[in-house]
């Protein structure tokens, strides 16, 4: 036998794995893994059959399709009134999870401190692991999740390196508002400290609120990667497709990395979603698309024993269970699939700490009848 000296010896298995896998063997509404149980508009899938029909099936070019790239640069300007130039500044990557793990691979070294809001999305932690930097965790608390700037402040060290925003929010569907932008611009001004703003869900944001995008933001721009999924955007989360925006010269960088990372992503889809984008505008109907499921779902669990907490922007409601149960919130989602039927996450896994508040993340981007059918389980408790 080999000696192995594992790089990442406290990481397993992710807990959107584990609980879909829990799912599946006890045959439950799966609410755990972010992704819709409906098909995506038949038009992108014919549009993607066509691309690879019509021969679009070797290599891309390295940053990706120029016209996906073009029609993403006009996309921007449109929403967020900045212009990023599609040669230089935008790279179409495999997901938003490759962007922000080459991202973090192109400029975080050893010793290299990274801010982290807790509860996090789980794959910023172990890349910044990997390359020796370190984990700041910041931890935030329900039911707002509100940032306490000055205290991130003190957080600064010269080590300080990058600061990963989330906004809307996974798991907690919490948005950052014009104070925190205004916060941020103050603490890192005439600093170094670079900006990963993961923004997968700038489209799903509710009750009318304006998403505040880094690209809105000069000042926060010129120190900032943007990453964007077009697995939330076009319902495809299997197509792991998604793209990073970039001022040039960290853009540089950024694809010295991708290039012997992936080199380039699947060709067909993104030659296909081009050819739909062109002509059926996705990006506006979002927030009432998923505003209808949130309200509806929200309105269904009121009937029950759980305590909502607020949910302005993304797929996920998040809700307590202390009126129902002291067990530990992994052992409660568990007993939920293996008793009731439907499965969630447990938001300990999103803390380092494994903090557990005694809250659950369902995801609601799902048909209602599936809503309805894990409500009237849920009715039980
Ligand atoms: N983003 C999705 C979620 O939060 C899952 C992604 C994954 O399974 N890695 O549920």
């Amino acid at each position: 036998m080999i000696l192995i000296n594992s790089k990442l010896p406290t990481i397993g298995t992710t807990i959107f794995t584990v609980m879909s896998k829990l799912a599946q063997e006890h045959n439950a509404i799966n609410l755990s893994q972010g992704f819709p149980d409906y098909e995506a508009d038949p038009k992108l899938v014919e549009a993607v059959a066509q691309a690879m029909k019509t021969g679009n099936n070797q290599y891309a070019p390295m940053p990706g399709h120029q016209q996906l790239r073009e029609l993403i640069a006009e996309k921007t300007e449109r929403f967020y009134h900045t212009k990023y130039n599609p040669d230089t500044e935008i790279t179409i990557t495999a997901g938003g999870t490759q962007a922000i793990f080459t991202a973090i691979t192109a400029f975080i070294n050893a010793g290299d401190e990274v801010i982290v809001f807790e509860p996090a999305y789980d794959c910023y932690a172990p890349a910044i692991k990997l390359l020796g930097g370190l984990v700041k965790p910041f931890e935030l608390q329900a039911p707002d999740y509100k940032i306490d700037w000055e205290m991130v402040k003190k957080l600064f060290t010269a080590n300080t390196k990058m600061i990963i925003i989330n906004s809307p929010h996974n798991p907690t569907g919490s948005i950052f508002g014009k104070d925190d932008i205004e916060a941020l611009i103050k603490i890192t001004k005439n600093t170094d400290v670079m900006i990963l703003s993961d923004e997968v869900y700038e489209h799903i944001i509710f009750d009318g609120s304006q998403h505040h995008s880094i690209a809105l933001y000069p000042e926060l721009a010129e120190r900032s990667f943007i990453i964007a999924s077009f697995g939330k955007l076009l319902h495809t989360t299997g197509w792991k497709l998604g793209y990073c925006l970039a001022p040039s010269k960290l853009m540089s960088e950024f694809r010295k990395v991708h290039q012997f990372n992936v080199f380039s992503v699947n060709t067909p889809m993104q030659v296909g979603i081009a050819n739909y984008l062109k002509t059926t505008d996705v990006y506006k109907k979002l927030p009432i698309f998923f505003q209808e499921k949130r309200d509806h779902f929200r309105r269904l669990l009121s009937e029950t024993k759980f305590e909502l907490l607020p949910c302005r922007g993304s797929y996920f409601q998040c809700v307590s269970y202390k009126n129902i149960s002291n067990e530990k919130d992994v052992d409660f989602a568990q007993n939920l699939i293996k008793k009731l039927g439907v499965a969630s996450i447990p938001v300990s896994a999103f803390y380092t700490k494994n903090i557990d508040h005694k809250i659950l993340r369902f995801c609601f981007a799902k048909e209602k009848s599936t809503l309805e059918k894990a409500v009237e389980k849920l009715m039980k408790l």
